[in-house]
């Protein structure tokens, strides 16, 4: 096993919150890698509703959802945070004081002095489609992710589903695979229409098949996949040869691993914090943004800032012990200035 990252900071979750989180601790010093199950930054935002308009960010009248995890991107770059995107953190341990070692569902394992939840609502996961029979194939020739493209070259692929994941790989597999079939439903798409009209080009090409029905049967075996029965909907039955299935059927959260910690949750969902520090009943774990809870909490943005501010307060304890914390503003502080990468503001007379 490669050695552990080690890290100041582990920020479980790469939404809108762990993002500025990130720049409340770079401020004070500390650097941070962030976990995402998503293949993609911004969380809620950037999975759920990436067009639509936000208008209650402080001194920001309108955005867009995905124009806010844009931006948050632009404010922390100075900070250089690593990202591990694909990847679910599974456990987190306390092994020193504080010290944890964190690890993740793709073998990344890090060391961390503060860990900070925020997760969210839970771990984005995939729906599984209505076929009896699935799960002995999942991970091996059932996928729900793409997170190697290489692994489908040469491979017949069969695509299921009409929105934004489904017509987008099919779009970037259709080059490598051997077989590309996009399996949906009806005729219509959730996909952008500039998706759509690409696969529909493809399909004229004849470089990939389009097919309406759904799959009601898997054959195959040792978990690899070597059929489809698919139906359709006028109620005829045919097969699809196939060495891979991708079912995209959209996300649900769950809670996930967090459950897992050691927290006393409440309504089995929600992490407590103080509203000092939001520091969780563990020295050095944080919770932060939706995924905590503590008397009128309102699950805001905004809310979820402030407390990234509070807590890299007390975080700063943990990771540089001893070392007196100046409150200090970014307008007037040309130690900050300089952490942020812009030009010292000369004082106004
Ligand atoms: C349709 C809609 C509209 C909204 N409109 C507004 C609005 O106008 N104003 C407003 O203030 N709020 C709004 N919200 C709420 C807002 O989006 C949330 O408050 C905000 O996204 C919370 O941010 P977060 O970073 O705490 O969590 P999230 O955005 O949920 O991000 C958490 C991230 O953690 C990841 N994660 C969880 N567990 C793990 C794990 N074990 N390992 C790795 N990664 C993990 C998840 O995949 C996720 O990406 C809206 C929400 C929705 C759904």
């Amino acid at each position: 096993m490669s050695e552990p990252i080690k890290t100041d900071v582990v920020i479980v979750g790469a939404g809108p919150i762990g993002l500025f989180a990130v720049f409340e601790l770079g401020l004070l010093d500390m650097k941070c890698h962030l976990v995402d199950i998503l293949d993609k930054i911004g969380g809620q935002c950037a999975e759920l509703y990436p067009e639509k308009p936000i208008y209650d960010i402080p001194g920001i009248p309108y955005t867009s959802a995905q124009g806010l995890v844009d931006a948050l991107l632009q404010q922390i770059k100075p900070f250089n945070a690593q990202y591990h995107l694909g990847e679910m953190v599974e456990s987190m341990e306390k092994i020193g004081g504080p010290l944890f070692r964190v690890r993740t569902d793709q073998g990344t394992e890090f060391e961390s002095k503060v860990v900070v939840i925020a997760a969210g609502g839970g771990s984005f996961q995939p729906k599984r489609p209505p076929i009896p029979g699935i799960e002995p194939y999942e991970g091996t020739s059932v996928f729900y992710a793409v997170r190697k493209m290489e692994a489908f070259r040469d491979k017949r692929v069969l695509i299921v589903g009409g929105g934004d994941s489904a017509l987008d790989w099919t779009l970037n597999l259709a080059p490598i695979a051997r077989h590309l079939t996009l399996l949906h439903r009806r005729s219509e798409f959730r996909a952008s229409p500039a998706s759509v009209n690409k696969m529909m080009a493809l399909e004229g090409e004849g470089k990939i098949d389009l097919v309406f029905g759904q799959v009601t049967a898997l054959e195959g075996s040792g978990g690899q996949i070597a059929k489809a029965i698919v139906k359709t909907n006028e109620g005829s039955t045919f097969e699809i040869a196939c060495d891979a299935l991708l079912p995209f059927f959209g996300l649900t959260m769950k809670l996930g691993p967090v459950a897992n910690w050691g927290f006393e949750l409440h309504n089995n969902e929600l992490i407590p914090v103080n509203t000092e520090n939001f520091e969780t009943s563990m020295p050095g774990v944080f919770a932060i943004g939706d995924i905590n809870w503590y008397p009128g909490k309102l699950k805001l943005i905004l809310s979820g800032f402030h407390e990234a501010a509070l807590m890299a307060q007390k975080a700063h304890h943990y990771v540089h012990p001893g070392k007196r914390l100046v409150f200090q503003y970014t307008t007037s502080s040309t130690s900050l200035q300089k952490k942020l990468g812009v030009a010292p503001q000369r004082a106004q007379a």
